[in-house]
């Protein structure tokens, strides 16, 4: 199986490790709703079909990827850099540090 790194181009499977569902939401850090952080760590679905995942290309350049696998055939129809998506999420409980 080959992985479109959108950096490195097309590298085996091996280069890659993952990283877990990327369907996940994790929880407001401050909450202490224990339904929800069960559910964060522990309930998984069990697609059979096109899959949100999370990808790390670590024999190569080290981003983070998502990505769409089918479950079933292995076919892979997208790539991008995970990194991008926290600009599409809006992050309340996150500071920007030290810049205004
Ligand atoms: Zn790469």
């Amino acid at each position: 199986m080959l992985i479109n790194c959108p950096y490195c181009g097309p590298r085996d499977l091996s280069e890659f490790s993952y990283q877990g569902d990327g369907n996940r939401t994790r929880p407001d850090p401050a909450s202490t709703d224990q339904a929800e952080w069960n559910a964060y760590v522990y309930d998984r679905t069990n697609i059979a079909g096109d899959h949100n995942e999370i990808w790390q290309h670590a024999g190569g350049c080290r981003a983070h990827l998502r990505l769409t696998r089918n479950t079933l055939t292995h076919k892979i129809t997208s790539v991008s850099f995970a990194r991008d998506e926290r600009h599409k999420k809006p992050h309340g409980h996150r500071r920007s540090g030290a810049h205004s």
